[in-house]
């Protein structure tokens, strides 16, 4: 029988064993899920002793973690520009950085000055990106589109426990087949685009259980890049704006890529560890 406390530094040492990243951030959040509470509540009643149920829950966590499974698969959750973002195996998880195009994005959005913004979320996995475009602006009307039906899935329960879902669509098809005809005036995507040798190279938690469908971008990484800025004119609005989430590295091409295409007013734009995250541009407008 073991206190809350011992029973973390237990799970600690196990973690730790199996050089997991933040073995204490891991091991609090995992017992404050296993006992349904949240950690600062947990941590006031750090003495109480775990009943062998709980116990038992908390161990089937710790060993999940210890097989490098990500917490957020084991929590189901992930918080993203304030949301609670619910995800699964499956659905790669959100990531901070994404968090640095989403602001871009609500600056585009901005400069539109649209009452009623048509928004695209493209390759949109949780629907993160979307789901927080559509909070941030409830005049928008924002559709998340995504190859994998278990992504629309989840990004349509996304929507619901944010409130949004009367101001969304979903979309399911191969990148601009689920949008077949349909115009934008700001496109966003975070589309994979890890090149395919730098797979086996990522952190074991990507790599064994983040879905490659969501990453592999193709031999250098911009298999998706070439596909979405081929017909992203057939989409945008005059005057729309398409904001691409890059990879290290990558910004310098892809705004060179959007210049070429016929996009204006392109720059590139950087996320909170100075690291440029993306790349963004302006289709032509008619008037000019
Ligand atoms: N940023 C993600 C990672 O580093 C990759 C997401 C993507 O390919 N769009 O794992």
């Amino acid at each position: 029988m073991s206190t809350r406390r011992q029973a973390i530094l237990e799970a600690v040492a196990l973690l730790r064993a199996q050089n997991v990243p933040s073995p204490l951030y891991d091991a609090r959040e995992l017992l404050a899920f296993a006992l349904r509470t949240d950690v600062m509540t947990m941590r006031m009643h750090s003495g109480e002793v775990l009943t062998p149920e709980q116990q038992q829950v908390f161990d089937s966590y710790i060993e999940q973690r210890c097989k490098r499974m990500p917490l957020q698969y084991i929590t189901g959750r992930q918080a993203f520009m304030g949301l609670d973002i619910s995800v699964r195996p499956g659905v790669l998880i959100p990531r901070q950085d994404t968090e640095s195009v989403c602001e871009y994005a609500m600056g585009c959005a901005d400069k539109l000055e649209i009452d009623q913004p048509h928004i695209l979320d493209l390759c949109c996995g949780s629907g993160c990106i979307g789901v927080v475009m559509a909070v941030q602006l409830p005049k928008a009307r924002v559709t998340c589109a995504d190859i994998d039906p278990s992504c629309i899935e989840m990004a349509k329960a996304n929507a619901l426990k944010c409130g949004v879902s009367d101001l969304m669509r979903f979309a399911q098809g191969d990148l601009w087949e689920a949008v077949q005809g349909e115009t934008f005036d700001l496109i966003v995507s975070n589309p994979p685009y890890i090149p395919r040798s730098q797979i086996p190279h990522l952190q074991k938690e990507v790599r064994d259980f983040e879905p490659e469908l969501a990453l592999n971008g193709g031999s250098d990484g911009f298999d998706f890049y070439h596909r979405i800025i081929e017909q992203a004119a057939q989409h945008l609005a005059p005057g729309g704006y398409l904001v691409l989430e890059a990879g290290d590295g990558q910004a310098d091409l892809l705004c060179r890529m959007l210049r070429q295409a016929g996009f204006q007013n392109v720059e590139n734009f950087p996320d909170l560890s100075g690291n440029l995250r993306g790349c963004a541009g302006q289709w032509k407008n008619t008037a000019e």
